[in-house]
């Protein structure tokens, strides 16, 4: 084995890249990363104002995690945890709270009173949860595929899916129909019933500090757009970690506002996150709280053409289903290439190499998720190390 510092080159320093080179660091191989924007992490960034972290595009951390456990210090990352549950602001104005009881007792009255869900509804989902919980992720991968919608239409109400299964689980896959994989369904809702969903108190960047941190042999050279044919002759192989062009995606929008005064949701926004059911703007929204200020978070599935018309239509659907009002706009972000669409979902990667000296990695082989990009960046490595 070589351990020259340009036998392998990883083109792109998201998760997936830094997870390859800490690997191959680990093995005495010590590769060059290049990567075209200014700073590594990809599509995990954050700014701040004040010191509340913003980051770009709604998204966190699931403790439960495989790929999560293996590589992260959690405890460093001071977690600030949400309760497993969701208020639903309906477009009827009306408010609801609903959760898992087992985990937090306090979920129990409002969820057994919540009228988006039926009876039958919180039975079947409570046996859904025994099962998938107790199913291994080769389990859930290996399943026949059909769409989250399909599947639920099989289990649950359309009032129960519309009220709550779309916004949270739109939220999550970035799409409103819900024809995302039931794999990825499952994968995530095993992963929500085994742990907790968490967001550093540094934002999301915080998992990129941690890991980047770890790297002291691989040379990082930030600002360099490469392309394979570019580098295929400086190095024996190289890895490429970002999709190709004709790569399609789901999109998301994320407005931060300054909340001026307390409301009646403001402070429970800090632990639960808000659904809006139906809404052609908001999708979902929480709070952000800081030493000296509070921001609403609010974020949209897709992207849209006319952001100002949009922030005026979210301003007015938190103010008359909440009553919150959304202060001055902090900062907006419109992430059009947020998660890869997968028509095919896998868990391990059967096509990472190319040819012998060219590799893939990238959550945009496996299905969309902090995990796939941390899998498949450690299989690749080992994979660039076989032959
Ligand atoms: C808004 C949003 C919400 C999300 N929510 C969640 C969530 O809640 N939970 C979860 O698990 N996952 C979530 N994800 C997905 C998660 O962020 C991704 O799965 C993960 O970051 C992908 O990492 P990656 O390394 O595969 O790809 P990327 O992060 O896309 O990394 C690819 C890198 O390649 C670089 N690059 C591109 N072209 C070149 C080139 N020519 N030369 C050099 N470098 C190049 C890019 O700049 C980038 O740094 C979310 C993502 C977004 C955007």
């Amino acid at each position: 084995m070589s351990t020259s510092s340009s036998d392998i080159a990883i083109l792109g320093g998201g998760i997936s890249g830094i997870i390859a080179a800490l690997e191959l660091e680990a093995r005495d191989v010590f590769p060059t990363l290049y990567e075209s924007s200014d700073r590594l992490g990809g599509r995990v960034k954050t700014d701040f104002f004040d010191d509340i972290p913003l980051d770009h595009g709604f998204q966190v951390l699931l403790t439960a995690y495989p790929e999560v456990v293996n590589y992260l210090d959690l405890s460093t990352l001071d977690l600030h945890y949400f309760r497993p549950g969701a208020y639903i602001f309906g477009k009827d104005g009306k408010v609801e709270l609903i959760g898992d009881a087992f985990r937090d007792p306090s979920f129990l009255w409002p969820t057994i009173k919540a009228n988006a869900a039926s009876v039958l509804d919180k039975i079947k989902l409570l046996a859904e949860q025994r099962r998938i919980s107790g199913l291994s992720v080769e389990e859930i991968f290996n399943q026949p595929d059909q769409s989250t919608l399909e599947s639920l239409y099989s289990k649950y109400s359309e009032r129960f899916i519309n009220q709550f299964f779309k916004p949270f689980y739109g939220g999550i896959f970035l799409e409103k129909e819900l024809q995302t994989s039931v794999k990825q369904f499952e994968f995530v809702f095993h992963m929500f019933a085994n742990g907790y969903a968490a967001l550093p108190k540094g934002g999301m960047q915080s998992v990129i500090d941690q890991l980047s941190s770890k790297l002291t042999k691989t040379k990082v050279l930030l600002n360099h757009k490469v392309t394979i044919e570019e580098v295929k002759d400086r190095h024996d192989k190289v890895i490429q970690t970002f999709a190709e062009k004709d790569q399609k995606w789901h999109g998301t929008e994320v407005f931060y506002f300054e909340l001026p005064k307390a409301s009646r949701y403001s402070e429970k926004l800090k632990n639960v996150i808000g659904l809006f059911p139906e809404s052609n703007s908001v999708n979902s929204i929480h709070v952000l709280k800081g030493r000296n200020t509070t921001i609403l978070s609010a974020s949209v599935i897709g992207v849209s053409e006319d952001s100002d018309r949009l922030e005026g239509l979210i301003r007015e659907e938190i103010q008359t289903r909440s009553g919150i009002e959304p202060g001055k706009l902090i900062k907006h972000y419109k992430i059009e290439k947020a998660l890869p669409v997968i028509s095919e979902m896998r868990y391990n990667p059967d096509s990472l190499e190319v040819d012998p000296a060219i590799l893939r990695s990238g959550d945009y082989l496996l299905y969309p998720s902090l995990n796939a990009a941390m899998c498949s960046g450690r299989m690749v490595a080992e994979k660039a190390l076989q032959n």
